[in-house]
């Protein structure tokens, strides 16, 4: 076998693998024409058909296609052929068509999951209507595998989709889990309203305080009162800039709390010391604490 043809067959039986269930050992239902064709053309049929569906393989034939050879002179060969393997139970008492037989066994369905081994063009016609058959013939001498049918392509194209859709439910679900998740996130953004304040503090405070009254300070007396004024004006308006770090610290940390009581208690102590806020800070959070136990 070509080594193009192969990669196709093993596409195709992994398709009827994955998506319909098919097992090795694959069962494959060989009906008396092909028994014959394989004598005539001296092909090693169990041989071969392990090689196409390119896995184990157990070659069955139905009480109706082995009796289809009984009834025919000079077959003996491939009656031979036929004895040799598994036989299928059809339950047809008496003797039906080779074809009905096999189309029956294999249903609307093919629950069973068979291989159709069949040189009946009617029968590979009809069978191409069941969703999941895989159907072998031989050609001349050369045994084939067909390509899938429409209906088989249509039903696994159908079962993806239902795979899909499951999929994405449960994508929406995670993602409506994710949007409740994330809402606390914008909100801690719109706190700060502006760069870290930790971070901005200190690397403001020894450039604006010190320097000034170190380098000025041995030169001029006069204005080194003047320096130090405006220092200490600095320095005021440095610790207001603190405080107001301090008080957007104090927000962040409401806005962690999260609770109606503590964010009252932060706001109406922004105008006492920086001492007293901190105090009723951990008032704050111990009075939160309390809601806490309240609420629950
Ligand atoms: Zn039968």
């Amino acid at each position: 076998m070509r080594q193009k043809r192969a990669k196709t067959y093993r596409k195709l039986m992994s398709l009827y693998s994955m998506s319909f269930g098919f097992r090795q050992p694959y069962q494959i239902l060989v009906d008396s024409e092909l028994c014959k064709a394989s004598v005539d053309h001296k092909i090693e049929l169990v041989k071969q058909l392990g090689t196409v569906l390119q896995g184990e393989v157990k070659p069955m034939i139905t009480q109706c296609c082995i009796h289809e050879l009984y009834l025919q002179r000079g077959q003996q060969p491939a009656v031979d052929l036929a004895k040799t393997f598994e036989r299928r139970k059809c339950n047809h008492r008496e003797p039906i068509p080779g074809d009905e037989c096999l189309a029956s066994v294999v249903g609307d369905s093919n629950k069973h999951r068979y291989v159709i081994a069949t040189q009946s063009t009617p029968l590979r016609t009809k069978l191409r209507l069941i969703p999941a058959v895989p159907i072998v013939h031989i050609n001349r001498s050369v045994m084939i595998l067909e390509p899938p049918s429409d209906t088989t392509i249509r039903a696994k194209a159908l079962m993806e989709q239902k795979a899909l859709n499951s999929t994405a439910s449960t994508e929406t679900a995670l993602l409506a889990s994710l949007s409740t998740s994330t809402e606390p996130v914008p909100r801690k953004k719109r706190g700060p309203k502006g760069p870290n304040p930790l971070s901005v503090k200190k690397k403001k405070t020894p450039n604006l305080l010190p320097q000034p009254q170190l380098t000025k300070s041995p030169s001029k007396a006069s204005l080194d009162g003047k320096d130090v004024g405006s220092g200490k004006q600095e320095k005021g308006e440095d610790k207001k800039s603190d405080d107001t770090h301090k008080r957007k610290r104090m927000e962040d940390n409401k806005g962690d709390e999260a609770t109606a009581g503590s964010s009252n208690i932060v706001m109406s102590e922004s105008t006492g010391s920086s001492r007293k806020r901190k105090r009723r800070r951990k008032g704050a959070s111990n009075t939160s604490d309390s809601n806490v136990i309240h609420e629950s």
